[in-house]
């Protein structure tokens, strides 16, 4: 039962999926049910996710894995499959498409969307909807969400964070300033940690003091994001909800269990990232312009190095012959890395891939070579043929795309 005086106004809705990946793995092993579980792992283990019960104890997100079990020792700890959080992902997705069109992810777990025209069309209002939705996730997919109704964005997702798990938490206009106008500046989106420790040393505590402050002492703390930062401090937003959005760029990365300085090593991972990056353009009949080599020193320095064609590719040859280029000027004896990824952008559609030219004759027989081993692959899977420098090194391990929606928080 849920009262507010908003209620059949309000159309902007913010879900987020409880412990998303820990939630699956209970539904998966219902004997984990009543068990601390914590989804994480691996030598660098930090903690993906932790269940409602490990949280108790104090285990965070991000929390290395060592600490978290400190904290408890009872865990039972999970390594990732990420392959099937991805499926459960695309099914809630699939629900909320069934309630608008207009469905905005911002990860794995967590979307927005705009119920705004929708009464008639499923005879209910926004906020029935919502539940209902809810329910259906809980009943089809076995799993929980929290949602938070509002008039925009960032209220909605606040709200959906009030009352976590299996939240629904609404924020009204009306109230939306005067909730606002105690709590501290750091909620407010786009204020990161250094943002909001200058607003307190300028005397800009609250988000009732960001709200009422002069534009001129908020520009010289935020910049060009002043103008918006405040209006988020007094409760509004004027985005509007995006449905997802075509790629940009097709990436793929992998960070190491031991940090990397051989560049033979180093070459064999690009070359088995170039053929991910190959087979997801192949597949979605995309081809790139330019591409992107990323590494990141075991400092945590990230080094991007990029290259445009001549023309668009979508062949794995190309993409990684042109990182291995980039990614021999940059190794060097004593230099470590804990990172690399390549991936391609200025994305056109694969028709315009790869034509023939006369300045490389030997295109059209690379060309064939890909085709014939990305059919054996989807025929005998991926690892049915792999180069001899990928063969050597088939003890690597890998950590996974960089798919912008495989991060998950709570
Ligand atoms: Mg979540």
């Amino acid at each position: 039962m849920i009262r507010h005086p908003e209620l059949r106004q309000l159309t902007l809705a913010h879900v987020d999926c409880d412990a998303f990946y820990a939630a699956i793995e209970k539904r998966d092993h219902p004997e984990l049910l009543h068990k601390p579980v914590i989804v994480g792992g691996g030598k660098r283990g930090v903690v993906a996710t932790a269940c409602y019960i490990a949280r108790i104890h104090g285990v965070r997100s991000a929390m290395p894995m060592y600490k978290a079990l400190k904290l408890c020792p009872d865990a039972v700890v999970v390594r990732p499959r990420m392959e099937v959080y991805k499926a459960v992902g695309h099914e809630v997705r699939a629900l909320m498409l069934s309630l608008t069109p207009l469905v905005e992810p911002l990860s794995i777990d967590e979307a927005f969307l705009d119920l705004s025209g929708t009464e008639t069309l499923h005879q209910r209002f926004p906020a029935a909807s919502m539940a209902h939705l809810a329910n259906l996730i809980k009943t089809e997919l076995g799993i929980t969400v929290s949602i938070g109704l509002s008039g925009n964005k960032s209220l909605a997702k606040m709200a959906s964070d009030m009352d976590k798990p299996k939240g629904f938490h609404i924020i009204g206009m009306a109230e939306a300033a005067s909730l606002l106008a105690p709590l501290p500046v750091n909620v407010i989106y786009g204020t990161g940690k250094a943002m909001s420790q200058k607003f307190n040393i300028a005397g800009i505590k609250t988000c009732g003091d960001l709200a009422k402050a002069p534009l001129e002492l908020v520009m010289t703390i935020a910049g060009s994001n002043a103008v918006r930062i405040k209006q988020l401090a007094a409760g509004i937003d004027q985005r509007q909800v995006v449905p997802d959005r075509p790629a940009k760029s097709i990436s793929s990365e992998t960070t190491f269990d031991t940090d990397l300085a051989d560049l033979d090593a180093l070459t064999a991972i690009l070359e088995s990232l170039s053929d991910k990056v190959a087979s997801r353009l192949k597949s979605n009949n995309l081809a790139g312009r330019r591409v992107v080599l990323k590494l990141k020193s075991h400092q945590h320095q990230l080094l991007t190095r990029s290259q445009t064609l001549p023309d668009p590719t979508q062949l794995a040859r190309k993409i990684f012959d042109i990182g291995v280029k980039m990614l021999k000027d940059e190794v060097a004896p004593h230099l470590f890395w804990r990172l690399i990824g390549i991936g391609v952008e200025q994305l056109v559609p694969s028709d315009q891939a790869d034509p023939v030219n006369l300045a490389e004759p030997d295109l059209a027989r690379v060309i064939a070579l890909e085709d014939t081993v990305d059919r054996l692959r989807q025929r005998h899977g991926k690892t049915a043929i792999v180069s001899g420098r990928q063969f050597s090194r088939h003890s690597h391990k890998d950590s996974g795309d960089n798919d912008p929606d495989s991060k998950e928080d709570d």
